[in-house]
């Protein structure tokens, strides 16, 4: 069985005070072992997050990595590598905020996938779909599309160590969701993509829900047959509700 996935993407948000408090306030949730937790502080908290957090059930990740792994001339880059030695094992790509206004191309989504595996860190491979593509009924075809460069570059057998996050673009901070039902929809489409190449490794593989996932809003989601778990954006500022949406997993 797979097991449950709760991340949240902290975004550019957060002061030292301000991430202090949080750390203290996830500290005191119960989280259910059964459940598998990661937060995805901006790159300036991560040291903070990691020390915050060690000993406790929760995981730290990256919102974004470099092209290029190992070290050298790239101004205000972080390479997997450093991301890898800070502590961190997870690494957001291809968020549709990268994608969409700072221009990253599948080209560049599939390299940074590449270079999260190969420095031992585990990619949460985002995905989806614009309002317009959504109206004019190419869902299926663009999130097809965005998986089917991944699966190209890196290869089936990179999914074993990858987890994949549907996030419908019309969705994400707007405080509209898909319903489950359209989730579902786009979820099994993506697990029957990968299990043309493998289905062994289609059924394990964690893809993650995102876009206005709420405390009211996650059991339900969250129930359906092939959503693993949740990638909560705001909410997951708020240790009580993301507290909620990680039990509700
Ligand atoms: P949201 O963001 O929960 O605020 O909609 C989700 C995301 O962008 O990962």
């Amino acid at each position: 069985m797979r097991r449950p996935l709760v991340a949240g993407n902290w975004k550019m948000n957060g002061t030292r005070a301000s991430v202090a408090e949080l750390i203290e306030a996830l500290r005191q949730q119960e989280v259910p072992a059964a459940v598998e937790v990661v937060v995805f502080p901006s790159c300036l908290h991560l040291a903070q997050v990691v020390s915050g957090l060690g000993g406790k059930a929760i995981a730290v990740g990256a919102q974004d990595c470099s092209t290029e792994t190992g070290f050298g001339a790239l101004t205000g880059e972080e390479s997997a590598t450093q991301l890898a030695d800070a502590g961190c094992g997870w690494v957001l790509v291809g968020h549709s905020e990268r994608r969409l206004i700072l221009g990253e191309s599948d080209e560049v989504v599939s390299k940074k996938f590449s270079a999260a595996l190969e420095c031992g860190m585990t990619p949460v491979l985002c995905l989806g779909e614009t309002l317009e593509q959504r109206q004019s009924e190419q869902t299926l075809e663009v999130v097809g599309r965005q998986l089917a460069r991944i699966v190209a570059d890196a290869g089936i057998a990179a999914f074993e160590r990858a987890v994949v996050a549907y996030e419908p673009v019309w969705a994400i901070g707007t405080g509209l969701t898909a319903t489950p039902q359209q989730a579902q929809e786009v979820h099994a489409a993506i697990r029957a993509q990968l299990a043309r190449e493998d289905q062994r490794i289609a059924d394990g593989v964690r893809i993650l829900y995102g876009g206005s996932v709420k405390a009211d809003n996650a059991a339900e989601l969250l129930g359906m047959a092939d959503i693993d778990g949740g990638l909560i954006g705001g909410a997951s500022l708020n240790a009580n509700d993301f507290g909620t949406i990680c039990r509700a997993a």
